[in-house]
């Protein structure tokens, strides 16, 4: 602990440094400022599944903002709403250098940064872009175009952006950004998916003190950031099985935080949700999410470590758990592969009519002419006899309103997603997602074994049954129980 002159000292030695720093900030060429836009307004999570349930509306407030320099090409881009109808989310990303890309964990660091990023710079330009002024002065100072992007200006300000984008569940489909300047301090954005007004803000500029504007590059806790390679940005695929026995098994690593239950039953391989790309929508042009894998890329190279691990086994079905786009969005591949598609019964039109979508993407699928084919689960449905998987029809969770679990019998391993993703073994509910997984909690106190394990999409932690009846007498779920 600091005490007395010594603690007055340090203060007194960084307020200097800090006066220092504004001074060289201030003599910048031409006064460079550091300004922040922001958007605030409601964005539509419902993008994420098409309108499945027209009339319920997942508009849910969300502020995106672009910090850029005028005279220096680093960006930071921070955003705040949801992800999923049931958890509260807030991410930050910086572009403090030509290569290199730094999630920003300011309430939790360190940091995390990947070095060496070839794409970075193009990414930071794509970002940059949300801030119709800057958008403004690099058309003009590119003559007029900017690849991919087709710009109408009105009285020299950004009246129109459209571009075009790949979605799983939608196919490719224009991404139209609408500017109107009545209050040209404020100017109002709608942004349209294909024809859906998916977000419709309220733009601010404020321009940033220079103790703010340093501020932003450093390192969060003034501690050294996480290194990540390079290659793992933006989202990692690093496929490795873990056994759970000789038939069950995890595919870890699809992508980052992505995790597929297989069960190598005698008809063949069953396959528990299909992942997809996808796009980033704050980029003007979006582009994908894993950089060139497109919508159904992911699941092809699933279905080719698969391949691999088990050579000769035929894919006999994919589960798909709910119709999130991460989830159901790469069923294309397993189609094209001569799987059988399972989906919740409610949603199992709405997944037939959405993958094959025309035009749809460039993949295997579309190469071979086929077509997608959804059956519908509404009843238990058991593949197998010597090893079965039962596909089992859950109730609506705060999460979907129709879902499906996978229950690989032999290993005695029952497989989820979204409605439980513990972050630890502790017997209460995770934090910020408390209503969806106090649901889980119970149903699976109900509906499974005793002796039954969990396994989840998102994380490596796997909960016995016994541990799902500790959170669901826990105090926090026993009030929102009595609550309801
Ligand atoms: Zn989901």
């Amino acid at each position: 602990m600091l005490v007395g002159n010594e603690a007055a000292r340090r203060r007194r030695g960084a307020r200097l440094l800090t006066w220092t720093t504004a001074l060289l900030l201030s003599a910048g060429p031409g006064g460079a400022r550091t300004t922040e836009f922001c958007l605030e307004g409601l964005f539509d999570i419902g993008v994420r599944h098409q309108g499945l349930r027209a009339g319920v509306s997942e508009r849910t407030p969300t502020t995106w903002c672009v910090v850029t320099e005028d005279d220096g090409d680093r960006v930071v881009y921070r955003a705040s709403g949801k992800v999923n109808p049931d958890l509260d989310d807030s991410w930050a990303v910086a572009y403090p250098a030509a290569d290199v890309v730094r999630i920003v964990n300011r309430d939790d660091p360190p940091d995390v940064e990947f070095r060496g990023v070839e794409v970075a710079a193009a990414e930071a330009r794509r970002v940059r872009r949300l801030d119709p002024r800057r958008l403004a002065e690099e058309l003009e100072s590119r003559g007029g175009v900017i690849p991919d992007l087709d710009i109408e200006l009105d009285a020299g300000r950004i009246a129109w952006v459209t571009s075009r984008a790949s979605f799983p569940l939608r196919g490719e489909v224009p991404v139209v950004w609408r500017w109107r300047w009545d209050d040209p301090a404020a100017p109002r954005a709608s942004l349209t998916v294909e024809s859906e007004v998916v977000f419709e803000a309220s733009g601010r500029w404020r321009e940033l003190a220079a103790e703010e504007a340093t501020a932003l590059w450093q390192l969060s806790g003034g501690v050294a950031p996480i290194e990540a390679p390079a290659e793992q940005w933006p989202a990692r695929v690093a496929m490795r099985r873990i056994d759970l026995d000789a038939h069950t098994f995890l595919v870890r690593g699809v992508r980052t935080g992505f995790q597929h239950l297989v069960v190598d039953t005698e008809q063949g391989l069953v396959v528990a949700d299909a992942p997809a790309g996808w796009v980033e929508l704050h980029h003007l042009p979006p582009r994908d999410l894993v950089g060139g894998l497109g919508v159904s890329g992911l699941s092809e190279g699933l279905i080719d470590f698969l391949e691999a691990e088990a050579p000769g086994r035929p894919l006999r079905a994919v589960a798909l758990t709910h119709f999130h786009d991460d989830h159901a969005g790469g069923a294309r591949a397993f189609a094209a592969a001569g799987a059988e598609v399972l989906a919740p019964a409610d949603a199992a039109d709405f997944l037939d009519r959405s993958l094959d979508r025309a035009p749809a993407p460039p993949d295997r699928l579309a190469r071979s002419g086929g077509e997608v084919s959804v059956r519908a689960v509404a009843e238990p449905l058991t593949i197998g006899e010597r090893r079965p998987v039962t596909v089992l029809p859950m109730d609506a969770s705060p999460h979907v309103g129709d879902q499906l679990g996978v229950w690989a019998r032999d290993a005695d391993i029952f497989f989820v997603s979204d409605v439980h993703v513990p972050v630890d073994e502790e017997p209460r509910p995770r934090t910020g997602r408390e209503r969806t997984e106090c649901w889980f909690a119970g149903w699976a106190t109900g509906h499974l074994g005793p002796n039954t394990r969990v396994a989840n999409s998102h994380s490596a932690v796997t909960t016995p049954v016994s541990r799902l009846r500790e959170i669901a007498a826990s105090p926090t779920c026993r009030g929102l129980t009595a609550a309801r």
